[in-house]
């Protein structure tokens, strides 16, 4: 797995955070392209252009085993410019039969607490898996149930090259990870999210960049929400904790 630069800072250090550099990351490119328009409108054509061209030079990847078994690859969607960015572990049966990430119940949740809890709209925020194919118990049968399995690291690590250049176009600010899995590749740990979360990381996730920090909160999987309802308070302690760093 590749190195990241962490520095584990408690929750409770929030105000000692530095700002993020948000105006020398969304700095725009001068393009005679994209000349007449307004810096804004620029910057946004050039950074949704970017994911666009990511999204098709993988539309039809089949660098890992699960090209075999998937209905559609999931990439992600949302906002190229977004400030927030969630990162799943991987599609399930919905997502894969429906082409987008967190969709479904689960996926209800998460848009329930982007819009409702924090009065954002769903397209406003990024939202991504680490593998973008659906990981399956029986890779025979995508129409069955509960065939849902994490992803080998194999797979991961055929993959992360996608997610690692979604998160290079978008640049976001705060990146939120659902579940273990995915806490546990972002971060490179072996805790579980028990462990990690109630805390926030401030990550390089970028190779190529290292002078790219964002910061990094993990929290439950909304469907492990669904399943243990009382896990919603601390979720909700962890919600709050980005919205805070979106203040900033
Ligand atoms: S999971 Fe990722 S690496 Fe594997 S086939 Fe799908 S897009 Fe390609």
């Amino acid at each position: 797995m590749r190195d990241v630069g962490i520095n584990e800072l408690p929750s409770s250090y929030l105000s000692l955070i530095a700002p993020p550099e948000s105006a020398q990351k969304k700095t725009p490119q001068k393009s005679p392209a994209l000349a007449g328009r307004s810096d804004s409108e620029k910057l946004r054509t050039s950074h949704f252009s970017s994911l666009e061209k990511i999204k098709a030079q993988y539309l039809d990847c089949k660098m890992c085993p699960l090209a075999k078994s998937r209905l559609r690859l999931v990439f992600g969607e949302g906002s190229a410019r977004a400030r927030l960015m969630f990162i799943g572990e991987g599609p399930g049966f919905t997502e894969d039969h429906l082409g987008r990430p967190f969709v479904g119940r689960s996926g209800n949740l998460l848009t329930d607490i982007i819009t409702r809890g924090m009065k954002m709209k769903r397209e406003d925020v990024y939202i991504a898996n680490i593998v973008k194919c659906h990981p399956m118990k029986d890779p025979s049968d995508p129409e069955k149930h509960s065939n849902d399995r994490p992803p080998s690291p194999e797979e991961v690590s055929k993959c992360m090259p996608i997610l690692l250049k979604q998160i290079d176009a978008i640049r976001p600010e705060v990146i939120c990870t659902l579940g273990s899995p995915a806490a546990k590749i972002m971060l490179n740990r072996k805790d579980g999210i028990s462990n990690l979360r109630g805390k926030i990381f401030d990550i390089r996730p970028l190779p190529d960049d290292p002078d790219y920090r964002v910061k990094l909160v993990p929290t439950f999987h909304p469907a492990y929400l669904l399943r243990n309802p009382p896990a919603k308070k601390p979720a909700w302690e962890d919600i709050k904790v980005i919205m805070g760093l979106l203040k900033k």
